[in-house]
């Protein structure tokens, strides 16, 4: 489905991840994600809208760690969208996957039909500590709590590069639009773009033979696509 004039997407490319969780800061930072005590990780209600998921593969001592970033999937078939009882999840004509604060009232349907586990409830006001008031990102809401929160490819980005680009009257630059994550990752793992434009970088990334969706066999069509790790047996 690529209803609008643009459609994003982003490629991570499982052979460049290194999991240093750059990544990870850098989201939470540009959009005021609460601070996760250790009680949050021991009860499962720690908010992280990117999480870098660790396994292991082989046997010891040839045991090797494999890094995996799973952020919102901005899936085209969305479980997450129809059961929302009252229309707080939408899906944009640009492909994005778009949470209303205003409209959610925390029934949690869309956290337990998501099957990566991306979706999160506010079981507290966020609270940070008053040297940490000033770094607080102006461009983004606090959620409070009660609510679904979730990633959104940084839409405040988006936003802005979107009315900078119609005020110029020209059109967006490929890679002009860089979510937190993506501008920080160190090792150019992961890369947003327009899915639409058949010559954006991302779309080129996206005919790699090393593509596939996670879990696709579930129908949901993301709009983040994955890159294998290949290793060649020497
Ligand atoms: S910043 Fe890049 S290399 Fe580091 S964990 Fe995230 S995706 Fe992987």
């Amino acid at each position: 489905m690529m209803a609008g004039q643009h459609h994003w997407g982003m490629v991570i490319d499982l052979d460049r991840c290194t999991g240093c969780e750059a990544c990870v800061v850098a989201c939470w930072a540009e959009n005021n994600i609460r601070l996760n005590p250790d009680s949050a990780f021991h009860t499962r209600r720690a908010i992280l809208w990117i999480r870098i998921e660790r396994y292991w593969e082989g046997e010891y001592p040839n045991l090797k760690a494999r890094f995996f970033p799973v952020l919102c999937q901005h899936c085209n078939n969305a479980p997450c969208e129809p059961v929302c009882p009252v229309f707080a999840i939408h899906h944009s004509s640009e492909g994005l996957n778009v949470q209303i604060y205003n409209r959610c009232v925390g029934t949690r349907y869309c956290a337990n039909n998501c099957p990566y586990h991306i979706r999160f409830f506010n079981w507290w006001n966020p609270e940070w500590p008053e040297s940490m008031t000033n770094q607080l990102n102006p461009d983004v809401i606090v959620r409070t709590r009660g609510l679904i929160e979730k990633c959104t490819f940084c839409i405040q980005r988006i936003n802005s590069v979107e009315r900078q680009a119609r005020f110029e009257k020209r059109d967006i630059r490929d890679g002009e639009i860089q979510p937190a994550c993506a501008q920080t990752c160190p090792t150019d793992a992961l890369v947003f773009g327009d899915l639409n434009d058949p010559n954006s970088r991302v779309s080129r990334l996206a005919a790699d033979p090393r593509h596939y969706r996670f879990m696709e066999e579930l129908g949901t069509d993301p709009n983040v696509i994955y890159l294998k790790r290949v290793e060649l047996n020497a």
